[in-house]
C-alpha cells in the first residue's frame, strides 16, 4: 500500500528556515510562527510575524507567501 520511503526522524535536522527574511534557528523558537499553506509549513520569526499579523488584520495580500 505504502511504498513510500519514510523520512528517517532526527538523522537529517533541518535547521527552521523563516520564509520571509531567511533568518535560521537550530530549532522553532517560541516566538516564531508558522502557518500551513499547500502541506508546506511557512515559518517566520518574531518580527516577520508580528509585520505579517499586521498583515493579515489589515487584509493586506500576502504577495510573499
Ligand atoms: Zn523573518
Amino acid at each position: 500500500m505504502n511504498d513510500r520511503t519514510p523520512e528517517p526522524e532526527g538523522t537529517h535536522p533541518r535547521p527552521v528556515v523563516c520564509s520571509r527574511c531567511g533568518a535560521t534557528a537550530e530549532c522553532l523558537p517560541l516566538t516564531w510562527t508558522y502557518s500551513l499553506e499547500n502541506d508546506t509549513r511557512h515559518y517566520l520569526c518574531e518580527p516577520c510575524a508580528r509585520d505579517h499579523i499586521r498583515s493579515i488584520e489589515g487584509r493586506l495580500d500576502p504577495t510573499w507567501w
